[in-house]
């Protein structure tokens, strides 16, 4: 059985010309980039070279504006720390509702243990985030503000550049986690006043434990991680080179694909919402519908959890991601979803650069019956056949049960 992934808001395959890229740093190019011989500029060369990479994707003036770290987790805390050092005078944070929890359990943390106070600015039903409640947050004690170009959960896209133009007002610094808009829409850095910014090799065919923070030239910054004086004292640590050359790659990979495979992509995400809708009843999709990452949909399936239909399709060998609203214990409820007050479970699809129309197909063909299945599964009596895994994917509906979870 063919495997078809569509999470790929969760992690992408990575790339075989980014494993190609990789390969003589885990061989005969191991040296370290600070040693003073020839291996170690060697490596120091790959680095410089991956830095380029990088800028050129995200449009930075400078290359020693990016800082490698081990991913967008990583990049979060080290904006977020790095400003409240810097202006400590200033002890407020303002940030959204729907962020990852890299930003939000930080700031609930730095909250309870530093006594920062945290603005979690609302979102509508469409995650589209209040920004008259945004502007209302700012002030001059705010050091920073942390706001997502897009949502991992519903590629809802934020204003970025207009919200960072606002925060600069009270002179405060602005961070983006863009670990879900890097490699999928363009960014300029240069024509924006956005200070930060964080993004991660995995969701983009690059290796896992690799990523980076821009830090534009003018701010000032300091490192989350003492140690030596790598990255310019920026990050301490030995630079992880071979997962920083495939993040290289991966970056100068997916700025040469980005038109061509961007529309591709969404053709194949707006062909599986469309058939979706059309052929399962009581179905809609979460987000906003225009401004949203070309390769995300997430769709509610009324009146069942989406993790019934997550365990369903990953028999078939379908790979997506579920997003519940669900407080019954079948699963976490997501935090996004609940801020949109979605009362439903809901199924995730996320597309990349291996999708084809044959997995759009495949979902078709399946899922309709596994929606059906579970809408019909009983939910009590003596004919109740469903098994314990069953009756928890199934989800039991607020509508059906009386429970309002
Ligand atoms: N921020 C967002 C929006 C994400 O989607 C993720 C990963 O899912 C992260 C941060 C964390 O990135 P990493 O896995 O590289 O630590």
């Amino acid at each position: 059985m063919k495997v078809v992934h569509l999470d790929n808001n969760a992690t992408t395959r990575v790339d075989p010309e980014v494993v190609e890229a990789m390969l003589p740093l885990l061989t005969h190019q191991f040296g370290n980039p600070s040693s003073a011989h020839g291996f170690g500029a060697l490596a120091g060369a790959a680095l410089k070279n991956a830095r380029g990479q990088l800028q050129a994707l995200i449009g930075a003036e400078f290359d020693d504006e990016i800082t490698f770290t081990s991913g967008g987790t990583e990049s979060d805390n080290a904006a977020i720390l790095s400003a409240l050092e810097v202006m400590p005078d200033r002890t407020e944070i303002v940030t959204s509702a729907v962020e990852h929890p890299a930003v939000l359990t930080l700031c609930a943390h730095l909250e309870e243990t530093r006594r920062v106070r945290v603005h979690r600015i609302p979102v509508d039903s469409h995650g589209r985030l209040d920004v008259d409640a945004y502007r209302a947050a700012l002030s001059p004690n705010v050091a920073i503000v942390s706001i997502m170009w897009a949502n991992n959960e519903t590629g809802t896209i934020f204003p970025v550049a207009k919200l960072a133009e606002l925060a600069k007002e009270v002179g405060a610094l602005f961070h983006t986690d863009a670990v879900q808009a890097v490699g999928k829409l363009p960014i300029d850095l240069k024509s924006t006043a956005i200070d930060m910014l964080s993004l991660s090799s995995h969701k983009l065919h690059g290796p896992k434990g690799a990523g980076a923070l821009f830090v534009k030239r003018t701010v000032r910054f300091h490192s989350l991680i003492k140690g030596g004086h790598q990255e310019s004292d920026r990050r301490a640590g030995t630079e992880n080179t071979p997962g920083i050359v495939g993040l290289g790659m991966a970056a100068e990979l997916a700025l040469k694909f980005m038109d061509g495979e961007t529309r591709r992509i969404k053709r194949l995400r707006d062909r599986l919402e469309k058939g979706l809708l059309q052929r399962v009843p009581n179905t809609f999709v979460n987000g906003d519908p225009l401004e949203r990452l070309p390769n995300t949909t997430n769709i509610t399936f009324e009146f069942i959890q989406g993790n019934g239909i997550l365990k369903l399709l990953d028999r078939e060998g379908i790979a997506c991601s579920y997003g519940s609203a669900c407080t019954s214990g079948c699963s976490e409820p997501s935090h996004v979803l609940s801020a949109m007050k979605i009362p439903h479970g809901a199924v995730r699809f996320s597309f990349a650069r291996d999708n084809d129309q044959e997995d759009v197909d495949r979902v078709l063909e399946v899922l309709p019956a596994i929606v059906e299945k579970l809408r019909d599964a009983p939910v009590s009596g003596p004919d109740r056949r469903i098994t314990e895994e069953l009756q928890c994917v199934a989800g039991l509906s607020a509508r059906r049960t009386g429970d309002h979870s």
